[in-house]
């Protein structure tokens, strides 16, 4: 199938997913994932009516960013490390992947002279695997307490991953466990505005959907494997 074939085929699951829940799909956002996907294969993506693009390398991102325009969203969604954190200022709309104090400090400290507020997602590892970044759960409500007055960042949800699973159904309490603690941190702390549940990937995205994601990041699911 062609890109734009995928995605339909995606829109239309998300939609699926989303009705059998009572939810309105429009709320949904998809992110194409586009780590090693040259910008061609993008720009059909743009075409099929993607606005928003989500990479996992801060190289990669601004290796391809000059290739498109400024309506183009940009989302880092893998691991940052600190030294790559003022290539982020400006260039990515929404980090989703914000795991350590070090990080929430460097972010804070980069963003600040520019005056530029760097919208984040807290990546908690619900699943505990060790071979996952994030958060573990238990960590989560002291890290909020701690970095919420950093200046120069805007903590607006969370993310997680989910193990691969060979049936997708296996995920879902991952999923749950992650919209049940956005609900704590809402709870505990209202001046936020936590509003991205970002979760789901090509494998497992109507489950997530189903526990509430509203940003899916599908990467082989609309651009084919990835070598
Ligand atoms: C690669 C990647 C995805 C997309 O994975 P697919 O299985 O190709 O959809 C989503 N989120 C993160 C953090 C990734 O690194």
């Amino acid at each position: 199938m062609s890109i734009s074939e995928n995605i339909l085929a995606v829109r239309q699951k998300i939609a699926e997913a989303a009705a059998r829940v009572n939810r309105d799909p429009a709320g949904i956002k998809l992110v194409a994932v586009t780590k090693t996907v040259e910008p061609e294969a993008m720009q059909d993506a743009l075409t099929a009516g993607i606005q928003d693009f989500g990479e996992n390398r801060v190289q990669e991102l601004v290796r391809k960013q000059p290739y498109f325009n400024d309506w183009v969203t940009w989302h880092l969604i893998g691991h940052l490390q600190t030294n790559k954190v003022k290539q982020v200022i400006g260039r990515a709309s929404l980090v989703h992947s914000l795991d350590r104090l070090n990080l929430a400090r460097e972010l804070s400290g980069a963003a600040q002279p520019t005056g530029l507020v760097i919208p984040v997602l807290l990546q908690v590892n619900i699943s505990r695997e060790d071979t996952k970044y994030g958060l573990a759960p238990e960590e989560v409500m002291d890290f909020v307490a701690e970095i919420a007055s950093y200046p120069g960042l805007s903590i607006q949800g969370l993310m997680t991953m989910a193990p691969l699973a060979p049936d997708p159904e296996e995920t879902r309490p991952v999923f749950r466990g992650l919209a049940e603690m956005a609900q704590r941190v809402k709870v505990r702390f209202p001046s936020l505005e936590i509003r991205w549940l970002s979760m789901g990937m090509s494998n497992d995205y109507e489950v997530a959907v189903e526990e509430g994601a509203n940003l899916v990041r599908i990467g082989s699911g609309i651009f084919g494997p990835r070598n």
